[in-house]
């Protein structure tokens, strides 16, 4: 592989040209197993940041895709319509909370939290509560790398100060303290309370990542805290995004982290596992109030329409990603995931290095005390044979719901092995 030309033209997820961290040339991936191309062999940790929930290479997704490519790998959405899209609508509908009936299909995550940002607003519009401009959301918080997206993301994780005066300016609290398992105390969810009533003919929208702060800080919070902030925003008339993007199908131990708390957003973005990782998807839905809102307003039309949007491809694999997902008791092996972790990777709390230690369902999260040499780990990572990425202070991992007990176990103790030495 021309390496060379890859590190003089080519842009990898947020590095500098002139200084990038190294890059391993992967030939192929099969289950749990990435194939580099010197013929090493890694143990895959990330599920290709939350996406590859079935593994790489599987039968049934491949032969989805193939399938599919012999009808039409796409066809405008505009004017058309199609099987894939329909079914998948039917079993996305079917298993996401009861009120989202209404689904936009879109490219990326990012642009499923556009969608839903701007179907917030021009619900406010349509409406008639043309004050409502504002967004409320918790520190901590990851919604993508788009404007809007990044707007509600981490002030300080996500940048902001570049981008002053460009980014809209919304409102943040502090991110929720008690952990999901610790116990509940109103105080924590004091300040949004405070926040939301003190603004409260302002807001169009809450927006937050149910339960699982992810790449803002891989943190999880009580339930109770979700339950109060439906409640609050039922009580001031505002909408309440949930960004289900990381947390969807499964990952958590409940198919929404949502379902945590018991909780029914008026908007939700999904993405990242709808593919089963096999391409960029994702949608978002609705509940009527939104849909009747903005179309029974001026212009009516919800004005929104990638090009690629329902892609057939994308459709049909997600489709065989779900039907998979049916097919087994994925809750089981979420448990199971989360029971070996736990037993392999509580001992790092012991680590002089380390701060602390979270699980919960396939989830495994390590707090180093200060930020970890990304170039030095990730070559530690390799020369192990398992693939970690960890960011700043956080060494992670989320692995397929496919993985066997043995290859889980071989993952959690390299991961010790590298983590006690860095
Ligand atoms: C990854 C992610 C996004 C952005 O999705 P992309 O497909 O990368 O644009 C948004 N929200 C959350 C919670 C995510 O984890």
């Amino acid at each position: 592989m021309d390496l060379k030309f890859d590190r003089e033209h080519i842009w990898h997820p947020y590095t500098s040209m002139n200084n990038p961290l190294k890059v391993y040339p992967v030939k192929s991936a099969d289950g749990v197993r990435i194939k580099l191309d010197d013929g090493r062999e890694l143990i895959d940790g990330m599920s290709s940041w939350w996406a590859t929930v079935h593994g790489y290479n599987h039968p049934k997704l491949n032969e989805a895709v193939n399938n599919q490519l012999n009808d039409m790998s796409h066809i405008m959405f505009g004017g058309f319509t199609h099987k894939p899209a329909i079914d998948l609508a039917k079993k996305l509908i079917d298993i996401t909370p009861s009120d989202l009936q209404k689904i936009f299909y879109c490219d990326s995550g990012s642009v499923a939290v556009e969608v839903a940002m701007k179907m917030a607003l021009q619900y406010c519009f349509s409406i008639g509560e043309t004050k409502r401009k504002k967004f409320v959301t918790v520190r901590s918080g990851y919604h993508g790398d788009t404007f809007h997206a990044m707007s509600v993301c981490d002030p300080v994780t996500g940048m902001h100060e570049i981008f002053t005066g460009i980014l809209p300016e919304y409102i943040f609290v502090d991110a929720p303290q008690i952990a999901y398992s610790e116990q509940w105390d109103y105080a924590d969810f004091k300040q949004m309370f405070e926040t939301i009533k003190a603004n409260k003919d302002e807001i169009a929208a809450v927006i937050i990542e149910p339960i699982v702060q992810g790449a803002g800080g891989m943190r999880f919070y009580h339930p109770n805290y979700l339950k109060e902030l439906r409640k609050t925003c039922d009580e001031f008339g505002i909408i309440l995004i949930l960004d289900e993007i990381a947390t969807g199908f499964g990952r958590t131990g409940e198919f929404f982290a949502c379902m945590h708390a018991n909780v029914q957003p008026d908007i939700m973005c999904i993405g990242k596992a709808l593919t089963g990782g096999y391409m960029s998807f994702a949608a978002c839905l609705a509940n009527e109030k939104i849909s009747q809102g903005i179309s029974d307003g001026k212009p009516g039309n919800f004005m929104h329409g990638p090009t690629f949007m329902g892609n057939p491809l994308a459709c049909s694999v997600a489709n065989a990603s779900l039907d998979l997902l049916m097919s087994y008791d994925w809750r089981k092996s979420v448990k199971n995931i989360e029971s070996i972790m736990t037993q392999e990777l509580i001992s790092a709390k012991e680590f002089e290095n380390v701060d602390s230690v979270r699980i919960l369902g396939a989830i495994g999260v390590i707090q180093m005390k200060s930020e970890v040499d990304m170039a030095k780990i990730q070559n530690d990572f390799v020369e192990h044979g398992i693939w970690v990425r960890p960011f700043g202070k956080l060494v992670y991992i989320m692995p397929a719901f496919i993985i066997n007990d043995a290859d889980l176990r071989e993952l959690c103790r390299s991961l010790l092995t590298v983590v006690q030495m860095n």
